[in-house]
């Protein structure tokens, strides 16, 4: 019993911490976890990314002592243009290609990515998320993760960034 209670609420505490971008117009679809009591940082996502993610957490947190949570989940078509736009005008359109995927091609969007944090959980999940089918994708995004693989099966290499989402 005291194990359950544990695992619960590890479970919590991962759902609990950290606030990412607020959505602003989430389509409720079968696939996306859309009830408005869901916290914000799952709301949008795939369903399957979600479970995948939370078995991870906990594994994480039982194996390793390690908390993983969430740092950017879904994001509306609107807000990964407003992390395009300000990533142009600080470091220029080639390098922004570089580090922000276009609106209609990114995962984030889509609801089927997530960040993580903080480092240590990264490594972690970099290591690890092949038994639940979360894989790194790019070599530039240490901290992002999709459901790019069937759970335990081994995730593709890693590309170097976005830029091949821009051609
Ligand atoms: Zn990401």
């Amino acid at each position: 019993m005291a194990v359950l209670a544990g695992l619960g609420l590890v479970a919590g505490c991962v759902l609990a911490l950290v606030v990412g971008l607020q959505p602003d117009s989430l389509v409720d679809t079968p696939t996306r976890v859309a009830d408005p009591s869901t916290p914000v940082q799952v709301r949008g996502l795939d369903a399957d990314l979600v479970a995948r993610f939370r078995q991870a957490a906990i594994t994480a947190h039982a194996e390793a002592g390690i908390e993983i949570t969430i740092t950017s989940g879904w994001r509306s078509a609107a807000q990964q243009q407003e992390i395009l736009d300000a990533k142009v005008a600080e470091v220029g359109v080639d390098e922004a290609h570089r580090l922000v995927a276009p609106v209609d091609a990114s995962a984030h969007v889509q609801g089927l990515a997530l960040d993580v944090g903080p480092y240590d959980g990264a490594l972690w999940l970099r290591a690890e998320g092949w038994r639940f089918g979360l894989c790194q994708v790019y070599v530039n995004e240490p901290w992002h993760f999709e459901p790019t693989v069937d759970p335990g099966t081994t995730c593709p290499p890693l590309v170097p960034d976005v830029s091949g989402l821009w051609r």
